[in-house]
């Protein structure tokens, strides 16, 4: 069974609350079998991860604290995880940030130090991420991370974080060159829009909602759960011959012109 994800040990990065894309990965990945290890950023969220971890049967998660902002943090946890499960075979790295003034108006008011930290945390992040997993994915791996639309078209007030984006979407392409000889796979999921902590920072997010359910083939918006299950997809045997892609779970909206 090539989706059965039983003796895996896959890393869920970003899980906020119960609306977190990462926690509708986790779930699918947990029905699919995976163990899983989940890091959080700030102490304020720890006990939110605990929680919902403690609703998953089983056994228990090992949370551990990472703030992609810093080298050390990274490192830390990638130490700790190793320690205590040795190898890992995924990392969902489902992790964003902008302030939220640039996230509305003109892109072209974005200031330096908004466009740094939003590119730090959301693109590079990744990159820092992948050299540190690499290292426990010694019988190979999959990383998947989460993209948007707005990093390959312009989308009303998602500005800055579309340059994150398409600054990510690159990433994902080089990394998947770079560690495909190791058969660690990178790819990305472009999720539709969904209702989340981070997605209440971007201006008039309603709407957006709503030019989904009437234009996309769909008609309707997408859920955390079926972006989770198109990861458990990527995390899976399944796609063993995909790499550097990126996947749309958006109800089709992408191909419209
Ligand atoms: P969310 O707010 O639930 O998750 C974002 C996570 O990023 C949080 O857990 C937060 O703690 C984490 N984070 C922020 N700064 C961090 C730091 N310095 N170190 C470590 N973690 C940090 O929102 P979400 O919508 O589930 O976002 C998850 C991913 O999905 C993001 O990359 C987002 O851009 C992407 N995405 C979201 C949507 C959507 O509409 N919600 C659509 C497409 C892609």
């Amino acid at each position: 069974d090539l989706l059965n994800l039983k003796g895996k040990n896959i890393v869920v990065m970003g899980v906020a609350n119960q609306r977190s894309i990462a926690w509708g990965i986790a779930r699918s990945l947990h029905d699919a079998g995976a163990n899983l290890i989940f890091t959080y950023a700030g102490e304020r969220l720890e006990r939110n991860v605990q929680d919902l971890s403690a609703t998953l049967e089983g056994k228990n998660s090992l949370i551990v604290p990472c703030d992609v902002t810093s080298d050390e943090d990274i490192a830390k946890c990638f130490t700790k995880i190793k320690e205590e499960v040795g190898t890992i075979h995924g990392v969902a790295h489902c992790i964003a940030f902008a302030n939220k003034e640039d996230l509305k108006g003109d892109f072209v008011d974005t200031s330096r130090e908004g466009f740094k930290l939003s590119l730090d945390i959301s693109a590079y992040s990744l990159t820092a991420v992948a050299k540190a997993a690499k290292e426990l994915m010694t019988e190979g791996g999959s990383i998947v991370t989460l993209t948007y639309l707005g990093g390959e078209r312009v989308v009303k007030n998602y500005n800055l974080m579309g340059v994150a984006k398409a600054a990510l979407d690159a990433s994902v392409r080089y990394l998947a060159n770079d560690l495909g000889q190791h058969n660690i796979r990178v790819n990305s999921i472009s999720a539709g829009p969904i209702r989340t902590l981070s997605a209440k920072g971007v201006g008039d997010f309603n709407s957006i909602l709503k030019d989904i359910e009437e234009k996309a083939p769909l008609r309707r918006n997408v859920t955390q759960e079926e972006v989770g299950d198109t990861a458990t997809f990527l995390f899976s045997d399944m796609s063993r011959g995909i790499t550097g892609e990126n996947l749309h779970v958006d109800s089709g909206y992408h191909i419209l012109g």
